[in-house]
């Protein structure tokens, strides 16, 4: 190549080339080199240009798979160039996992929690699950190029602080992003777990291929992450999704957010068990749908009019936003067609009609790993440094082939 500016601006074309193919195989996975071209832009030809490179520097390997019974060969990065680190904290659970940048899980695990532990403790216990998982899967904490922690309810982005009314009861107002950096010696980010299991379902889930979605968690609170033209939206406060305070009911209970009648205190875990401890005495939600699934009528009611409320926030969402698609999750969603029929007729009855017609609701396919899932896909589109991604500007995988 000759000097001057002629082949400086070409070299930089084909760095920039480099490094959307990059990101995108960082995004998506393995990639047929057909896919890579469709997702980059790129013709055929400069794609195979890149690929070739990649593979000789080391950075990607090209193998053989099979897709749909057809003999394909796809691109994926170098499985050994380095690991990311997904945590996710429920009220009663911890969940770790490690993948590598080839989008496989190399390890996974889930730890109980005690109701109400302090968070110090809860930082404790997971960085020594991410350092023993680590060991297990033979690669090295120092490989690691992001850490993302979820925790339920809202968390300042920029900070990574959690924001009252925090749903942990011992982690209001705590630094989990320094504490993780400084019990794991790994860059951290933190986000909330509706915006991970959007991520999750978007990238490994049946949010796949979709550009507008919502993803409703309902557990402890009940929380939406948006997938927006393909990005995840959060807002100007980064709080976006707080479908759960939604109002229900004008003068209803007072809600941990300080209004009334919000969703959440009709149809969020607790409510539901404060309803049932009269005639079934302390129960756990777990106890609740098992009893549901046997068919027990006070349960199946319960969860049927959690749906029916739910329903409401989700004829909003849907008349504000016509998702393609709202997906479900949360451990209430176990409930399945108990939960789900009388939120479709609910949401149906209450949104304008095209948009409600135009919007599949649907149970999530990730159940309880969408959160270290989701964890896991924010950190491999966020530990690419090079490309500059602003947080906020988080893409799920687009359309994927099968
Ligand atoms: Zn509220």
């Amino acid at each position: 190549m000759t000097s001057g500016q002629g082949g400086g601006s070409l070299t930089e074309l084909r760095l920039a080339n480099r490094r959307r193919a990059l990101r995108l195989l960082r995004l998506r996975g393995a990639l047929t080199q057909a896919e890579l071209s469709q997702g980059t832009g790129l013709s055929r030809a400069a794609v195979s240009n890149i690929v070739r490179e990649l593979v000789d520097s080391g950075l990607a390997r090209a193998t053989a798979a099979s897709r749909n019974g057809r003999r394909v060969s796809e691109v994926t990065l170098n499985p050994s160039s380095g690991i990311v680190g997904g945590i996710d904290f429920g009220n009663r659970h911890v969940r770790v996992a490690i993948g590598d940048l080839t989008h496989t899980v190399l390890a996974e695990e889930q730890h109980t929690l005690p109701y109400g532990h302090a968070a110090a403790n809860g930082v404790r216990e997971a960085s020594e699950m991410l350092r023993n998982l680590t060991t297990k899967a033979r690669r090295r904490l120092q490989d690691m190029e992001l850490l993302v922690v979820g925790l339920p309810g809202p968390i300042d982005l920029e900070s990574g602080r959690t924001v009252s009314p925090a749903i942990l009861p011992g982690w209001s107002d705590f630094d989990v992003k320094s504490a993780f950096a400084a019990a794991t010696g790994v860059r951290t980010m933190t986000d909330n777990d509706a915006n991970l299991g959007a991520l999750a379902e978007g990238t490994w889930g049946v949010g796949q291929g979709l550009s507008d979605f919502a993803y409703i968690k309902v557990s402890t609170g009940i929380g939406a992450g948006l997938v927006l033209n393909g990005r995840l939206y959060r807002g100007v406060a980064g709080t976006a999704g707080e479908v759960g305070h939604t109002t229900i009911e004008e003068s209803g209970l007072l809600c941990r957010c300080g209004n009334r009648g919000c969703l959440e205190t009709v149809a969020a875990a607790p409510a539901l068990l404060d309803l049932l401890r009269r005639s079934y005495g302390d129960i756990t939600l777990e106890e609740v749908l098992r009893l549901s699934a046997g068919g027990d009528t006070g349960c199946r009611r319960l969860i049927a009019d959690a749906g029916r409320h739910i329903g409401v926030a989700l004829a909003n969402l849907c008349n504000l936003l016509s998702p393609q698609m709202i997906i479900v999750g949360g451990e209430l969603a176990m409930a399945g067609d108990i939960l789900l029929a009388p939120m479709r007729e609910s949401m149906s009855r209450r949104a304008v009609s095209t948009p409600a017609e135009a919007t599949r609701v649907v149970i999530g396919a990730l159940s309880e790993r969408a959160g270290v899932l989701g964890a896991l896909a924010l950190a491999l589109q966020e530990s690419d440094e090079r490309d500059g991604a602003s947080h906020n500007e988080s893409r799920i995988s687009g359309t994927l082939a099968s």
